[in-house]
């Protein structure tokens, strides 16, 4: 039987007046990746190149199925990855408060959103353990900008004199200024920084009651992107907390696809192989585009795999309209794998402490040009490693910048004396790589200052150049001095450290020289004291000539997740010794865990004691708690080590005998309980090599 034309006419005429009566965030990822990869071969070529990288990286920390890093679960409660973040906020003249240009404090809270989204703890959204999947990355604004100021990690610039800018906003897919035109007017380096960028419109909709339809609410590039366009691009109508814009764009941004990607229209991804198909992750089911734009029930079934949705129907990377949102811990793990073996820049990047006291001496001279300016032969270094220090970036292409100055935020520390492994990966063709470190400051690059010289061989020409380093007695020590890596066409053999270079490509970074007798940091003394809602944690500290920086550290009452909740630089103390008070400003008098931990510049880390703030009684923590005390012969302690610490009891008479003993777990209350006689006990704990004892009065019955 027909339908009558007429009524189906009518159901399209509904669905179109439905859809445009509502306005539809969108993401322009899949437009601008596909349109870069065309304009620049270079980037395709990158990006395939990540796609075995982020394999390879899987394989090698996947040996069970499970992940780890140096025999740690990374996504375990003691790994964070931090990421250093600049807000860049393109306004058009506005004031700070207006549409186009958000205050501080909503941005801040669009971090906090964006934090709680991977870390499965906005309370809106699956948790942690309740179905959410905790994602160990920590966005945090940067403190120093690229030229060594202090910064808020949110930079404002008036974007009005862009042409087309001030009308539509950034080109996504129909109408607007160029992205690269818009973040040339602030860009902060890409290895160094993730940079977001808030803007007026995309396609000339900005997103704010009175938008129809379906908008671009936000893009962002995958990892290998130029360095002039990589970044999240998102509308100021979405850059505040609750909005899920944010945190699918850094989806992107570590190598995530949307779950529908290969999928058009009602036409499903092909997903026969999920590791090399589809979105590339195996726990996200391939989704059609028929979901857009609503919520399907769970027990729904998705068409692209004949099963119910279940929890794939709230994945970030979809756009269902469900109001809960989620990423799979298949999810998480290749966004792991994308800021270990492609953004490591960021983990090394020091962005998130204040500038520091002494820069590196400026060079008395650097590379002013490039022979072949437009060539896209992919010279330089794409990858940099020397004790803490791991830096991939692209080569000269498709950056097209000749030299760069990283020595700000990208350094490391060698002891004198000592040797070290310096290695520089290049790409596509044979390279001649040399390396300079300034050792004696002066800032220029002397014949003995040559580090590295090699050649690629003749295959293969994908190539990682490695040699020992030993810097030398004489070296000028305790400062940041420069280090020069230039990497040239391989016939290029007579290039100097400030060459203009045939085709590749000039980095500088900062290495401190550390005097060979340093020791670790030793800390002692750890006391917790609670007044007046405030709590403080004092400590004392020998050979701290070594420390980069303090945390004070904060865990939950499990002694699970321990988050920095203060950084401070270590005080000049006289022959490394110092003592410290530093409170947590955001306690709250719940019982907590906290500790202290010591990074070196070396990128040792050393902890203090855990200490507990137990029931929040003054000057409670530090000290086991007996109570009641006095007691008939039954009472309970409190021992103040994290749940799960294996507690050793003894109870000794006025006469030094044992009337008890026994050992427990500390998350249980730990009773004692006898027929004791009357009179004065001594009880011991003992745990690991912490040690308390506490007078017990016992009454008789
Ligand atoms: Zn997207």
């Amino acid at each position: 039987m027909r339908k009558p034309l007429h009524s189906l006419l009518l159901v399209y005429v509904l669905i179109c007046l439905s859809s445009i009566t509502k306005a539809q965030p969108v993401c322009g990822f899949d437009k601008v990746h596909r349109q870069l990869e065309l304009q620049h071969p270079a980037y395709k070529n990158r990006v395939e190149q990540n796609e075995v990288k982020l394999r390879n990286w899987l394989d090698e920390h996947k040996p069970s199925g499970n992940l780890q890093v140096d025999g740690r679960v990374p996504n375990g409660p003691e790994t964070i990855y931090e990421i250093p973040v600049v807000i860049h906020v393109i306004h058009t003249g506005g004031a700070v408060g207006t549409n186009y240009n958000p205050a501080d404090a909503q941005l801040t809270g669009m971090i906090d959103y964006l934090n709680q989204s991977f870390q499965a703890t906005w309370a809106s959204y699956p948790l942690a353990g309740a179905g959410g999947t905790r994602v160990p990355f920590r966005f945090i604004l940067a403190q120093r900008a690229p030229d060594c100021t202090p910064t808020t990690g949110i930079v404002r610039v008036d974007g009005s004199s862009i042409p087309g800018y001030v009308a539509n906003g950034v080109f996504s897919q129909s109408a607007g200024a160029d992205d690269s035109l818009v973040k040339a007017i602030t860009l902060w380096p890409a290895n160094q920084y993730y940079n977001v960028y808030v803007v007026n419109k995309i396609d000339g909709k900005d997103g704010y009651p009175g938008t129809v339809g379906p908008f671009v609410a936000g893009f962002a590039y995958f990892p290998g992107a130029p360095m002039y366009i990589d970044g999240t691009i998102m509308l100021a109508s979405q850059a505040k907390s609750g909005q899920s814009t944010l945190p699918h764009e850094m989806g992107h941004a570590f190598n995530l696809f949307h779950t529908f990607q290969g999928a058009t229209g009602a036409t499903c991804p092909p997903n026969a192989n999920c590791n090399t198909q589809g979105d590339r992750v195996c726990d996200t089911d391939p989704t059609n585009e028929q979901a857009f734009f609503t919520c399907p029930l769970s027990t729904d079934n998705n068409p692209c795999t004949g099963t119910p949705w279940s929890d794939q129907r709230l994945n970030f990377m979809h756009y269902t309209s469900c109001a809960q949102k989620k990423f799979t811990p298949g999810q998480r793990d290749r966004m792991i794998a994308s800021v270990n073996a492609l953004r490591n820049g960021l983990m090394t990047s020091a962005a998130l402490t204040p500038p520091p006291a002494t820069t590196v001496t400026a060079a008395l001279c650097q590379p002013l040009s490039i022979v072949h300016l437009n060539n896209n032969n992919d010279m330089g270094a794409t990858r940099l490693q020397l004790n803490t220090l791991d830096d991939s970036t692209n080569s000269y292409t498709p950056d097209w910048v000749f030299y760069v100055d990283n020595t700000c935020n990208m350094g490391t520390n060698m002891i004198m004396t000592q040797n070290y492994t310096i290695s520089v990966s290049t790409n596509t063709n044979r390279q001649i790589v040399k390396v300079y470190i300034d050792y004696n400051d002066n800032g220029s690059f002397e014949a003995g200052e040559l580090v590295m010289n090699s050649t690629t061989p003749a295959s293969p020409v994908d190539y990682t150049h490695t040699t020992s380093i030993t810097p030398p007695v004489g070296a000028v020590l305790n400062k940041p001095l420069r280090m020069r890596v230039v990497a040239d066409f391989f016939t290029n053999s007579s290039i100097g450290p400030c060459s203009n270079l045939q085709y590749g490509q000039t980095k500088d970074y900062a290495v401190t020289i550390l005097p060979a007798s340093a020791l670790p940091v030793k800390i002692y003394d750890e006391s917790i004291k609670v007044r007046n809602n405030k709590l403080q944690f004092s400590f004392k500290v020998g050979e701290q000539q070594m420390v980069k920086t303090y945390a004070l550290q904060r865990a939950n009452k499990k002694g699970n997740d321990f988050i920095t909740v203060k950084e401070f630089a270590p005080s000049s103390g006289i022959n490394g010794n110092a003592a410290y008070a530093v409170e947590d400003d955001q306690y709250n008098n719940s019982s907590s865990w906290y500790r202290i931990l010591a990074t070196e510049l070396d990128g040792a880390k050393f902890y203090s004691r855990i200490l507990g703030t137990g029931n929040s009684e003054d000057d409670a923590a530090g000290y086991i708690k007996v109570s009641p005390n006095p007691s008939r012969g039954s009472f309970t302690v409190a021992v103040p080590v994290p749940p799960g610490t294996n507690v050793q009891l003894v109870l000794t008479d006025a006469f030094g005998k044992t009337v008890w003993n026994g050992s427990r777990i500390s998350d249980r209350p730990i009773t004692i309980s006898g027929s004791f006689p009357a009179g004065l006990y001594f009880l011991r704990a003992t745990a690991g090599q912490l040690k308390w004892s506490s007078k017990v009065v016992i009454t008789g019955n």
